[in-house]
């Protein structure tokens, strides 16, 4: 085999979109050996914990993880396992392109973004302190003796750390993807009128790494100003350029645009390891039913094709998602269809097959 891949369908309708991309990329053809490990509730039942130091093993092993959505239980003092997995693997750069695709009723069709997300820092990192307990306090005090900030009693505190390195990687990575990517322009979302030291820094590292790449536009924009010409003009952007929170927002209203959650694919790409996931969740409501679609999931295995250097192979499960959306007779419940996410799926790889063709 030539690929080692790690592949964990996470839970809720991650088996079943799982399932169906499997079935899309051996259709391709590449020669992958999938290496299957748990994550999740599955895996909590089975191993105590939502993500099993052996799953993570295996994506130090192969290198390369595709990945379903997992849940993160509310409310048990769970940390969400993927924000875990970012951090552990220092995945740092979340790649996630929404672009119009043929077929699929939206407003506008010239959309092609991509959005840049660091991944570790920001108020995602983890550092927090419950309403109430000695911690908290202690950090009141402390806060209150450095500068005189009284905080409220009864106030929950979460950290929003940005750092000038974990800045500098992301922005070289996002202003590297556009050059590789023949892409025109990188924005720069930010809020650093408000917070001049975390927002301010981001924005500052941005601009100075920016010099380093003349031959790659860059804009910088108030994140709320930022969503209110997304929604009006989203053609206008290219690249988006975000700190972690403000990624993971816009990547949805990014999705909005496009046609929902069950188009968008990602990547969580470090120096090390890569692992590509659907940007949709676990989806609950429609788990277990068939009505997932698996486009989304689909389209992430085509990013780690190209990753792996499969160019031909990615290009080709593209063309073949693309077709099948255009022809529009096989499409899941949330793009107004009747098919299961398994008829998608052979849908989608009898396309894959037919390209030994070549596109007609
Ligand atoms: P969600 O993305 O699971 O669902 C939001 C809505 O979109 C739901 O109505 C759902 O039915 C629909 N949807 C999502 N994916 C779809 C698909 N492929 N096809 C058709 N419809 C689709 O978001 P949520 O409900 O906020 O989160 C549910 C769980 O997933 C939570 O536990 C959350 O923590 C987790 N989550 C995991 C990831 C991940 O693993 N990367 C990402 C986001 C959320």
């Amino acid at each position: 085999m030539a690929h080692r891949v790690t592949l964990i369908p996470g839970d809720g309708i991650g088996p079943e979109v799982a399932s169906a991309t499997r079935l899309v990329l051996d259709a391709a053809d590449v020669g992958i050996e999938w290496i299957e490990r748990e994550a999740g509730t599955v895996a909590l039942e089975r191993h105590g914990e939502l993500m099993p130091e052996e799953t993570l093993d295996a994506i130090r092993s192969s290198r390369v993880g595709l990945k379903g959505p997992i849940t993160t239980p509310v409310g048990g003092g769970f940390r969400s396992v993927n924000v875990a997995l970012r951090q552990g693997l220092d995945l740092f750069a979340a790649v996630r392109p929404a672009r119009a695709l043929p077929g699929v009723p939206i407003r506008h069709r010239k959309v092609d973004l991509v959005v840049v997300r660091e991944n570790t820092e920001d108020l995602y990192a983890g550092i927090e302190f419950e309403r109430g307990s000695p911690e908290a306090a202690a950090l009141r005090d402390e806060l209150r003796a450095l500068g005189g900030y009284e905080l409220r009693e009864d106030a929950g505190i979460t950290v929003k750390p940005i750092s000038v390195k974990g800045t500098r990687r992301i922005v070289r990575f996002a202003f590297e993807y556009a050059r590789t990517h023949d892409r025109r322009k990188v924005t720069v979302g930010h809020k650093a009128n408000v917070m001049r030291y975390s927002d301010g820094l981001f924005l500052k590292t941005a601009e100075q790494e920016s010099h380093d790449f003349p031959d790659v536009e860059w804009q910088e924009i108030q994140i709320d100003h930022l969503t209110s010409r997304l929604a009006k003009q989203p053609a206008e952007f290219d690249v988006l350029l975000l700190p972690n929170l403000y990624g993971d927002i816009i990547s949805d209203l990014c999705a909005g645009l496009v046609g929902g959650l069950g188009l968008i694919p990602g990547a969580n790409i470090g120096w090390e390891y890569a692992v590509f996931e659907p940007v949709h969740g676990s989806a609950p409501d429609i788990a277990g039913q068939g009505k997932a679609n698996p486009i989304a999931m689909i389209l992430s295995g085509a990013m780690m094709l190209r990753h792996m250097g499969e160019i031909a192979a990615a290009e080709n499960v593209e063309w073949a998602v693309d077709q099948v959306l255009e022809r529009g007779g096989v499409r899941t419940p949330d793009l107004g269809g009747a098919s299961t996410t398994m008829q998608v799926a052979e849908e989608v790889a009898t396309r894959v097959t037919a390209w030994e063709h070549g596109p007609s």
